[in-house]
């Protein structure tokens, strides 16, 4: 199922007394989510992603714009007509329940055409939990698992009612490290064997690069960027999104054009062809570093950190703004990187040029 988001918008009544304005918490999304596809809305906390998942599943209704489902318009339809399956950031199970009666229990509020029969509600129960592997622990009260297997029962019972559209909001924020990784594989599985639209929301950019088809980046409620997750991250169309994405993150510097040529403090770095001279804020993505004898960035050397295949390089720059500069280069390049300082070339595609301003992306 298609899902077309149109100028959609949400205020909520400003709750501050000095200022009267309505908060923005969604402001004028357009899109139209591919069917089957997986969509990841990434951003800082408060920008909105929650908000947005919310209008789609039908909690709240927007201040204008509208939605639809395929070619069906959903704006004033309730949740329960819409046929979404939903997993919420704070997913509670029933804790006096099995886990089967967690994952049976929105089969049995159907209501008239709807309604399902006792031994089909149990052949559904079943399906969904074979399909996120918890067949074995049906008889467990949810106080009885671990975080990742609760998580699965959530995600079993967003499915039991085979929706169109799986909305998942941050699901893997209460689980340690290794079963977020884990689960998160496990879901992007099962969303390609059932191929269920989905939108997926996390703030952090690893989990969203790594489970979406295509991403969503947002801040104080406005879609910044929208596109396949390494196009993105190559080539963001501001500052904010090139900051976002990334760990280590991208490297800032004051830098300026001037005659056709990217400076840092007083070094010419780069060829700038055609970009007029102005001050500009510069973006070094960490893999963008190639140690040499001779390159033009030459920067004071902290410390040097073996991460195995590569290494981390952690340096000072008069044009850097921040602490360190972080780049990684190749494990095998590490004599090069010894003394009080280190020279660097720079691969231009990443190099990315920012008006001092606007934040905007100057294209090279
Ligand atoms: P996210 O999920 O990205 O962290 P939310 O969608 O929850 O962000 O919130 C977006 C903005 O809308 C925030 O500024 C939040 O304070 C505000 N907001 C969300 N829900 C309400 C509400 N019911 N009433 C007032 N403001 C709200
Ligand atoms: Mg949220």
């Amino acid at each position: 199922m298609k899902i077309v988001l149109q100028n959609l918008t949400k205020k909520f009544p400003s709750r501050n007394r000095k200022s009267r304005e309505d908060v923005i918490a969604v402001g004028d999304f357009t899109f139209e989510i591919p069917d089957g596809m997986l969509v990841g809305l990434l951003g800082p906390s408060g920008c909105g992603k929650s908000t947005t998942l919310n209008l789609i599943c039908g909690l709240i209704k927007p201040t204008s714009g509208k939605i639809f489902f395929g070619d069906n318009d959903v704006t004033e339809l309730p949740p329960e007509n819409r046929g979404v399956g939903m997993v919420f950031q704070n997913y509670a199970l029933y804790p006096h329940l099995t886990v089967k009666q967690n994952i049976l229990f929105p089969l049995q509020n159907l209501k008239g055409k709807d309604k399902l029969s006792k031994s089909e509600m149990e052949n559904r129960t079943l399906e969904a939990a074979h399909l996120v592997q918890i067949d074995e622990l049906m008889e467990r009260k949810p106080s009885e698992l671990s975080g990742g297997q609760q998580q699965r029962v959530a995600i079993a019972r967003a499915l039991v009612k085979m929706p169109h559209v799986l909305l998942l909001d941050e699901p893997l924020s209460n689980l340690d490290a290794r079963l977020r990784l884990q689960t998160r594989e496990e879901i992007r599985k099962i969303q390609r064997k059932t191929k269920i639209t989905t939108v997926f929301v996390t703030h952090d950019q690893e989990e969203a690069m790594s489970i979406s088809d295509i991403i969503v980046v947002m801040k104080d409620g406005i879609v910044q960027q929208i596109g396949k997750p390494q196009e993105v991250y190559d080539s963001p169309v501001n500052l904010f999104v090139a900051k976002f994405l990334g760990t280590p993150p991208i490297n800032v510097f004051h830098g300026r054009v001037k005659d056709n040529t990217l400076y840092l403090g007083d070094s010419p770095v780069l060829a700038a062809e055609g970009v007029a001279d102005q001050e500009v804020t510069v973006g070094i993505r960490p893999e963008g570093f190639v140690l040499q004898e001779k390159g033009p960035l030459c920067c004071k050397l902290v410390q040097v950190e073996v991460m195995g295949r590569d290494i981390s390089i952690v340096s000072t720059h008069e044009a850097f703004d921040g602490t360190a500069v972080r780049s990684i280069v190749d494990a095998e390049n590490s004599l090069h990187a010894a003394g009080e300082y280190v020279h660097f070339a720079l691969k231009p595609k990443k190099v990315l040029i920012f008006n001092k301003e606007t934040e905007e992306r100057i294209y090279l």
